[in-house]
């Protein structure tokens, strides 16, 4: 008997495990899961036990020298669902195990007075035992997933409502359900210190049984809070992407909220969705998955046929007045002339306003101000953007690129502007406007300590400012009784990005702004400055439609062959020395189109680029992009695994693989 052993050092990190003999002490206690030490070459490697055979793959085999974890870190289904990560998201098996067990990973010893300091703040919440009674939708929804519930089966739903109709009553009453079973549940948030009144709530409901687990815990601090759960003593998990892995005993149920964000995507190896990876566990421990949002992602809308509807607000508040300004018809500035006259109404009244610019413009494209024309890649359908080394207006996707026009090609017009906004520029006008105002700039800048991002928001909720610019990061989750006045000063740079999301992107953050104003007794008005007004993505926005925005990008969708009905790989290759990447890409698309004649992958597959990435320098380094699009996405990824391995990349050249990206930079 043998021993399969993965090797913990990234170095040896290779895609298979190496097979070690048991010497006769440790024959008894030997388990998958377990940390140890094992010699490798002339030096002592940590390893993690992950199988066991009759043969070894090689003649000679030597002897594991000692167990570092009599208690296993992870069971067969954890390394299940590892093995399953690394196959999907082609990553080595070493970094998805990582992954998958979490802080266990270093081994330490955890004090009595650690886990006690942890019960009592845990304590402080008070519970609350008012149960509303559930709506008609809600009852109806909820029956539905109880049903799964009971029948213990994996099935996904998505739970689709509007902000306030009542979603987190109907994920906490399932939840109640799951646990009455003996069984546990994960939550997860985009992001924990943005969604504090969940966390309230549920600690509210559920008091002690909740362990929130956040990036500002300390590693201590999360493995107790893990030891707890895996005890059983704690049966609720709340917090963003990787709570996923904390070790519940015996999940019932994930719910996932706005799924549809960023956040829920890795971005770095392994480059997982916090979706699929659910869908996966689901399967491996008979637990359901509850998808909710309002404006969910083009994908899930069009795959889950369970569709739970919640189509009314709980307290029939309506949603705010949305008006769309037409850029075109103004003269000069950022801001137009109705939202001069907004903020100059709103600060006189002494109330708050949000003027929101849709991203730090870290790229430019050049749009008609006269009509709104920009410039588009004829065979991709994405923006142009605007390369400033080789004065350029260059497809992120495939290799055209054109000189930039002196005079629009629609209108004729020599009305040709650059674009690329920030934060600054938009606070030099307001204060030009409101010399009086009291300004706070919300950008990456600004919040990059620790901790200031609740600072600043108390700042501003606590009255201390009265007009607030910001990024998509005060997009979410900011409710504040005062502001009523929201400006979307550049909607269309979203629309402009270079990706084939940038529509639903655009859509999902207008909606989530709109959203910001008047959510209590004070009405709200929410402008969103166009230079595009008739797109449909802005339109529906406005008017709070997302159907009709699924129903017309859908269409754009299919048309183009993009997600839902394509799968999509990227390649990104990057180096210091253009030169070098740029080869190694060339060849692996070679390599990967002469793969494509045999085999399934060839149905339809197809390899675009190399071409410079959009980004096509960072921080000195050169990248260079090939996208796979196709429709079969195991036998894409096998493509790209066989050639990866055969492939001879130099150490100064870095390859990164995603799978089903979220962005196209
Ligand atoms: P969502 O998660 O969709 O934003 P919530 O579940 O937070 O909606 O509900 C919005 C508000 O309505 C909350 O304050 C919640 O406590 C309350 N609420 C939810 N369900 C009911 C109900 N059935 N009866 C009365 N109030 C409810
Ligand atoms: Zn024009
Ligand atoms: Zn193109």
């Amino acid at each position: 008997m043998y021993a399969q052993v993965l090797l913990a050092n990234p170095a040896r990190s290779t895609r298979k495990a190496f097979s070690y003999s048991i010497p006769d002490h440790l024959k008894d206690k030997l388990q998958v899961g377990q940390q140890i030490i094992v010699p490798f070459g002339k030096r002592k490697d940590v390893g993690f036990v992950v199988g066991f055979a009759e043969t070894a793959e090689v003649e000679k085999t030597r002897d594991i020298l000692e167990i570092v974890s009599e208690e296993p870190l992870f069971d067969e289904k954890q390394l299940e669902l590892a093995k399953w990560i690394a196959e999907y998201y082609c990553c080595f098996l070493m970094a998805a195990v990582k992954l998958v067990i979490g802080t266990r990973f270093e081994n330490s010893n955890i004090r009595k007075s650690d886990i006690q300091a942890s019960r009592i703040s845990a304590v402080e919440y008070q519970i609350s035992n008012i149960v509303p009674k559930l709506t008609f939708y809600q009852e109806k929804a909820l029956v539905e997933i109880n049903k799964a519930i009971e029948k213990k089966q994996a099935d996904t739903f998505l739970l689709y409502g509007v902000t306030g109709s009542g979603k987190t009553e109907v994920y906490m009453r399932a939840i109640a359900k799951v646990l009455e079973l003996g069984r546990s549940a994960i939550v997860l948030v985009p992001e924990i210190a943005l969604t504090p009144q969940m966390v309230e709530r549920f600690t509210g409901r559920f008091g002690e049984q909740v362990a929130v687990v956040h990036s500002q815990m300390t590693l201590k601090q999360r493995r107790v809070a893990g030891d707890l759960v895996a005890k059983g003593e704690k049966r609720i998990v709340l917090g963003a992407r990787s709570a996923l892995f904390v070790p519940v005993k015996d999940l019932g149920i994930v719910v996932i909220d706005e799924e549809f964000e960023g956040s829920y995507k890795q971005d770095k190896s392994p480059r997982y969705h916090a979706r699929e990876v659910a869908k996966k566990m689901g399967e491996l421990h008979s637990a359901i998955l509850v998808l909710g949002s309002a404006t969910p992602s083009i994908e899930t809308f069009y795959e889950t046929s369970n569709r739970l509807s919640l189509p009314e607000r709980i307290n029939q508040q309506p949603l705010p007045e949305v008006e769309i300004v037409d850029m075109r018809k103004e003269k000069a500035g950022v801001l137009s002339r109705r939202l001069k006259e907004l903020l100059v109404e709103t600060f006189e009244k002494k109330e708050q306003a949000i003027l929101f610019l849709n991203r730090r413009g870290f790229f430019t494209f050049l749009l008609c101000q006269m009509c709104g024309f920009s410039f588009a890649c004829p065979t991709c359908s994405v923006s142009l953007a605007y390369d400033h080394k080789d004065k350029k207006l260059r497809c992120g996707h495939c290799e055209y690129k054109i000189d930039p026009p002196r005079s629009c090609p629609q209108c004729n017009s020599e009305s040709l502007r650059f674009f690329g906004t920030g934060t600054q520029r938009i606070e030099q006008e307001v204060s030009k406007l409101l010399p009086k105002a009291r300004i706070m700039r919300y950008d990456r800048d600004t919040v990059s300590k620790r901790g200031s991002h609740e600072k600043l928001f108390r700042i501003f909720s606590d009255g201390e400012a009265d007009i607030l610019i910001g990024t998509q990061m005060i997009a979410k989750g900011l409710d504040i009784p005062s502001v009523t006045l929201v400006g979307a000063v550049s909607a269309d740079i979203g629309l402009q990005f270079p990706d084939f999301r940038s529509a639903e992107t655009t859509f999902h953050l207008l909606t989530q702004v709109a959203g910001r104003a008047g959510r209590h007794h004070l009405p709200g008005k929410v402008v969103i400055q166009s230079y595009t007004p008739d797109h449909y993505a802005i339109q529906a926005a406005a008017k709070h439609d997302y159907e009709s925005f699924y129903n017309q990008e859908l269409k754009y969708r299919e048309e183009l062959g993009y997600p839902p009905f394509s799968k999509l790989i990227t390649l990104v290759i990057s180096g210091k020395n253009g030169a070098k990447a740029s080869k190694i890409a060339d060849d692996l698309a070679v390599f990967l189109r002469n793969g494509l004649g045999t085999g399934d992958s060839g149905l339809g597959t197809r390899v675009l680029g190399p071409v410079p990435a959009v980004l096509s320098k960072i921080r000195g380094d050169y990248r260079y992009r090939i996208l796979l699009k196709g429709k079969n996405l195991p036998a894409m990824r096998e493509l790209v695994c066989e050639t990866m391995e055969k492939t001879v990349v130099p150490t100064d050249v870095r390859v990164i693989i995603d799978v089903e990206p979220m962005g196209m930079m």
